[in-house]
């Protein structure tokens, strides 16, 4: 890495267990009175714990946040807000949750901080995808960033073990492309490296015992590094496909991206950009004895990671759809997105294949 530009953005975070009771004193300091609690209709009991905690200041809960941000339920969350005149907003979820908060902050410019409950890293971005007529855009923007968030270990013990090791490699995913993006720069490689190195202990004594509190508060703190891998630097070939198959077949968030890690580090792995950062994925990486696909696979090994695109609802057919649209659309990516290489890359991740630095 020869020249840099670092860019560090203001907000504050605290971590730890049992943090949520230091939810009253953190809307003071952003000088909140009058907050709307975001969750969705699954987690509407910690909407009521967050609200039992901050008293007077929980005015309304607005448990309707869906995946993707569709426009029309941000609609609703503004008219909300306008009608109980409040101050402030508090997300509590996972990503889904996390961007109504940012959609609803930025339309109105109300302070928003978030209590994320999933490992998907968007409270650390200033990145806000939003859903129109069944159409996905994407935009960043300083402004999207929360203004403050607050991790508590505790509100993670009702994630399901699958769903903990699934967000949890969606959070490795992010951390993996941000060793090979083009405007890396030190502190975030260093970031990446300890995210995914720690993460990679946690996950599996979390399967091995979801109880584990001491593997729980060292996966969150893996994840919250991996958040701002994400929020800092641009993502390559991983991120795009997922996006792209997600949208284009309604595939789950975090599985999708768990099923095509493995695969984009192995179209990636060869290409004379990504050198340093594949010697630095693979130190990270148990197992890796220096190849990082080799890693990745031992690392799904021991999870017992078992999906595939087909799996999770794909037609054979959408594979060739896919792999038009993965590639008509150029991004940047350590290696030429090459429509052979990318194809069998999908096919790969379709039948759930273990993937092979060959591609
Ligand atoms: P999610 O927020 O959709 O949550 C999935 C389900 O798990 C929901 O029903 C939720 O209520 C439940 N859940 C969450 N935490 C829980 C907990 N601790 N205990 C029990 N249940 C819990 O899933 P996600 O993977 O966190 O987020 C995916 C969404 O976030 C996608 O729309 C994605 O595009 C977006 N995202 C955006 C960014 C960004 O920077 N803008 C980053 C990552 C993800």
């Amino acid at each position: 890495m020869d020249s840099f530009e670092y860019v560090s953005a203001p907000h504050r975070v605290v971590f730890g267990r049992g943090t949520l009771q230091e939810l009253p004193s953190m809307l003071e300091k952003i000088k909140v009175k009058a907050v709307l609690i975001l969750c969705t209709p699954q987690q509407v009991s910690t909407a009521e714990e967050v609200k039992a905690i901050i008293g007077d200041t929980g005015i309304a809960i607005f448990s309707e946040a869906t995946m993707h941000t569709p426009t029309h339920i941000t609609d609703k969350a503004v008219l909300v807000a306008q009608e109980k005149g409040v101050d402030g907003i508090v997300s509590v979820g996972g990503g889904s949750t996390v961007g109504l908060g940012k959609a609803l902050s930025i339309r109105t410019g109300l302070p928003h901080l978030c209590i994320p409950t999933t490992y998907a890293g968007s409270e650390m971005t200033p990145i806000l995808g939003e859903t129109e007529n069944g159409r996905k855009v994407t935009r960043r923007d300083p402004r999207i960033l929360p203004t403050a968030v607050l991790y508590d270990v505790e509100l993670f013990k009702t994630l399901p073990v699958t769903m903990t090791v699934y967000s949890g490699i969606n959070a490795i995913a992010h951390a993996v492309e941000a060793l090979y993006a083009t405007n890396r720069n030190p502190i975030i490689d260093l970031l990446a490296y300890e995210g995914i190195r720690t993460l990679c202990i946690a996950l599996p004594l979390l399967q091995a015992d979801g109880n584990d509190p001491a593997a729980r508060q060292q996966a969150l703190y893996g994840a919250w590094l991996c958040g701002m891998c994400l929020g800092a630097v641009d993502m390559a070939l991983h991120h795009k496909l997922c996006h792209t198959l997600g949208g284009m077949f309604n595939l789950p968030h975090a599985e999708t991206h768990v099923v095509l890690l493995p695969h984009a580090l192995a179209y990636n792995a060869t290409a004379p950009a990504a050198a340093g950062a594949m010697v630095k994925l693979a130190a990270a990486l148990p197992e890796a004895e220096g190849d990082p696909v080799r890693g990745i696979n031992a690392l799904y090994q021991r999870l017992g990671i078992d999906l595939s695109l087909k799996g999770l609802g794909m037609s054979e057919g959408g594979v060739d759809e896919a792999c038009d649209v993965a590639i008509a659309n150029p991004y940047k990516n350590p290696r030429v997105l090459e429509r052979e290489g990318i194809r069998e890359l999908i096919r790969r991740a379709w039948a759930g294949e273990a993937a092979k630095a060959k591609l």
